[in-house]
This record gives structure tokens, C-alpha cells and sequence, in this order.
């Protein structure tokens, strides 16, 4: 690991949603049993970013189940990680906070932001919705953002060719020896921060 020689101003970092805010592969797992009727399915199942790689069922099933959670995060009982609403409570009481997800539209995401942070003003919170993996290392550099915290390691490595510095938020589909700092929770997150 790499690490920081210096705290992280909040305006210089910038979130992704899926794996890090949103417990996103638990929603994956109770819309399997709850809407398909698959009930052997466990996270520690999830060894790869690539669902259709590591859980045994169909690939258009992985897909459909996506397709629910992309368009109807609320629905679909979306929940936060452990520790991410206070964090983000303290962080966007007293600053903007930009999120920058790979998924294709960024109103069902934003609503459910507001819904688990329903005391910060809407205009506290930017969502950008690039619709593909590769295009975050872009928009994150137009932004002019120096760090990332991101789950998806292949992004990570799109990030460092940029000379954006990836914050690898572990998750059991991104372990394994990776030059990025690795957090392993909120709390960790903002202790990175000058929040002063
Ligand atoms: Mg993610």
C-alpha cells in the first residue's frame, strides 16, 4: 500500500456509489430470492467484480436482477454500508460531496441518496452517471478530482493512468496484493480527510 502523505481536502475526492456507499451486492442477493426465487446465494459468493464469473446462475438472470437494482434502488431495498451515512452526514453537512457511478442514469441513484440523507440539501450532493466503467478515469480528471474511492479494481488501475489516486474500498471481490491505498471502512475514509 501507498500511502498519503498528506490529509485529503474534501473538495479534491470524489465517490463512487455501487460497493461503496450502497451495500449493492447484498440488494443483488435479496432480489435474487425475494423477485427470482434463488435463496442459495451468499455475498462470500461474490469473489469477482463479474457476477456472471462467480455465482452459479444464468447470465441473463445476472442481468436481470442488474437491471432491477439500475433502475429502481429504492425498490429494491437498496441499503448503505456500514458507517457511510454518518460518514457522509459529516462530510456533506459542511461540504459538496460528488459521486461518480458507472451506471447509465443518475436520477434513481440520486433519489436514493436523498432518501439516506434526507437532512442534507439536495444541492449538497452531485451524482454523475458516465454509464461505463471506462469513462469514470475521464470525468473524474475534467472534474479535477486527485482521489477516488472506488471497489472496482480494473477502474483503479484506469484511475492511476490518469494520476488519480485510487482508495480501493475492500470488498471480498477486490482482495489481493494491488498498489492502491485500501480502506476498510467509513470511519478509516474520513480520518483520511482535513475536515478543518
Ligand atoms: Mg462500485
Amino acid at each position: 500500500m501507498i500511502p498519503l502523505s498528506r490529509p485529503i481536502s474534501p473538495s479534491e475526492i470524489a465517490f463512487d456509489i455501487d460497493g461503496v456507499v450502497a451495500d449493492t451486492m447484498e440488494a443483488f442477493l435479496g432480489v435474487a430470492r425475494n423477485e427470482f426465487g434463488i435463496d442459495h446465494l451468499r455475498k462470500d459468493h461474490i469473489t469477482s467484480y463479474w457476477l456472471e464469473d462467480c455465482l452459479p446462475i444464468p447470465a441473463g438472470t445476472v442481468k436481470a436482477i442488474i437491471g432491477r437494482l439500475v433502475d429502481d434502488p429504492l425498490g429494491t431495498s437498496l441499503r448503505p454500508i456500514c458507517g457511510a451515512v454518518e460518514a457522509l452526514l459529516s462530510l456533506a453537512s459542511r461540504f459538496p460531496v460528488t459521486f461518480v457511478t458507472a451506471r447509465p442514469d443518475d436520477m434513481p441513484i440520486t433519489m436514493w441518496l436523498h432518501s439516506i440523507l434526507p437532512e442534507i440539501p439536495h444541492d449538497r450532493l452531485t451524482v454523475i452517471a458516465t454509464g461505463g466503467h471506462a469513462l469514470k478515469a475521464e470525468v473524474l480528471k475534467g472534474l479535477g478530482a486527485a482521489y477516488f474511492v472506488e471497489d472496482h479494481l480494473e477502474t483503479c488501475e484506469a484511475l492511476c493512468e490518469q494520476g488519480i489516486g485510487a482508495i480501493v474500498f475492500d470488498q471480498p471481490w477486490n482482495r489481493g496484493r494491488t498498489p492502491y491505498v485500501r480502506v476498510n471502512s467509513w470511519p478509516e475514509i474520513i480520518g483520511m480527510m482535513d475536515l478543518s
